[in-house]
């Protein structure tokens, strides 16, 4: 009998799908809010203006390896953007390696993790999460538990304090560190320290999942302040794994960093081995455009000062369009309070329409959005914001 007798198949991932519908259909009004990637005000892809000029500096650069822990000059100034003013970074005690973008950081994380040590057994998501975690960790063999964290239109804080305190300790947590995907719902800082001193009462190892740092509010320090009150104020370990899709728009350059922030120079030394080891094992050496063009973009100042203006772009672009899709809806009298559309922030928001209503836009009005009722706002601009607003109103009512 065949080796595969027995093999299951296992649905598509449902956002990729959702993409693919739009992709298909070839009526002009179509709009798609599903798949979380950052649109000019035309609907079109951008590629940032820095980014272009950083690849103009890296034109030439050859198609060598690189080292298996990544591009240093790329790994060093990614890290010091989260780290620059922490005492972990100017002591020596940061480990970074090159990643796969978001999910290789967070892949390469939890590898690393449990090499460190095996005794390391849950990982705790949120409920609702990145549709991703639950499978990654899963895979990586952790027990996974879903602390719920959403509840009309906005944080549920305490449900989810409730549930923190009654998990186990000792357990990895991963935490959104800005631009909660999917329902765009941050803590506050008074509220991240109470998060935070119960983990660390509990003893356990926060995994800040950073696909939005700058993306969120146009700052890269702005968005990661949660992050350096726990490693800074808290004196905790922990690892940021870095995405640079969104930041740089490099979605398909799969660019991103592993970091652990550890409490001595020892420490940081042994992970950075690990890390080298379980990258060996998996994708052995790291890819080396993504890698380049970021890395000019950090290392060159002319470069950097564009790209701080490009984050600026793209987050108040975000902004205003959550703000004329929240105006249109009050316009139009749409039942329903729609405030959480201009509470929430980042890339995506969450707007409670039912199973059948998110069907209805797509069959009607042949807009595309993922099951949960998840909407990237990204996806709208000046030229459809009205069209969706309108349709919202009529799948509603
Ligand atoms: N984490 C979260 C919360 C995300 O939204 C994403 C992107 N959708 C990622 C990680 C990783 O994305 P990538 O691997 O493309 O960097």
């Amino acid at each position: 009998t065949s080796v595969f007798a027995s093999a299951e198949y296992i649905p598509p991932d449902a956002i990729f799908e959702v993409t693919k519908g739009f992709l298909a259909d070839s009526d002009p009004r179509k709009v798609n809010v599903g798949a979380g990637t950052y649109r000019d005000e035309n609907g079109k892809p951008w590629v940032l203006p820095s980014v272009r000029m950083a690849k103009e500096i890296v034109a030439n650069c050859g198609h060598e390896y690189l080292p298996i822990a990544g591009l240093k000059t790329f790994r060093d100034k990614a890290a010091e953007l989260v780290f620059h003013d922490t005492k972990a970074w100017s002591e020596g005690r940061v480990a970074t390696c090159q990643s796969l973008s978001g999910t290789g950081a967070l892949h390469l994380a939890g590898l690393a993790l449990k090499k460190a040590n095996p005794t390391l057994k849950t990982a705790l998501i949120t409920e609702p999460t990145w549709s991703n975690h639950d499978l990654l960790f899963s895979s990586l063999g952790f027990e996974v538990i879903k602390l719920p964290y959403y509840k009309t239109g906005a944080f549920d804080f305490p449900s989810y304090m409730a549930a923190l305190r009654a998990a186990p300790s000792g357990s990895v947590i991963v935490l959104h560190s800005c631009a909660h995907n999917p329902t765009g719902c941050d803590p506050s800082k008074e509220q991240w320290k109470e998060i935070a001193t119960v983990i660390a009462e509990k003893s356990m190892f926060p995994v800040f999942d950073s696909a939005y740092l700058g993306f969120n509010s146009g700052n890269v320090d702005e968005d990661a302040w949660a992050i350096r009150y726990f490693i800074e104020e808290l004196k905790m370990e922990a690892s940021v794994c870095l995405s640079f899709a969104k930041s740089m728009g490099l979605y398909g350059e799969r660019i991103g960093l592993v970091t652990f922030s550890t409490g001595s120079q020892d420490t940081a030394r042994v992970m950075n081995s690990i890390l080298e080891n379980v990258q060996r094992a998996t994708v052995s050496t790291p890819p080396v455009y993504g890698a380049q063009i970021a890395g000019a973009v950090l290392n060159t100042p002319e470069i950097a000062k564009q790209w701080a203006q490009d984050l600026i772009t793209m987050s108040s672009r975000v902004q205003s369009t959550r703000r004329k899709l929240y105006e249109e809806l009050l316009r139009l009298g749409t039942p329903g309070d729609w405030s959480h559309i201009v509470k929430q922030s980042g890339m995506f928001g969450y707007t409670g329409i039912s199973p059948a209503q998110i069907k209805e836009l797509q069959l009607k009005y042949h807009i595309y959005m993922a099951d949960t009722s998840r909407i990237s706002i990204a996806g709208l601009n000046e030229s459809n914001v009205e069209y969706f607003a309108q349709a919202m109103d009529h799948v509603v009512r």
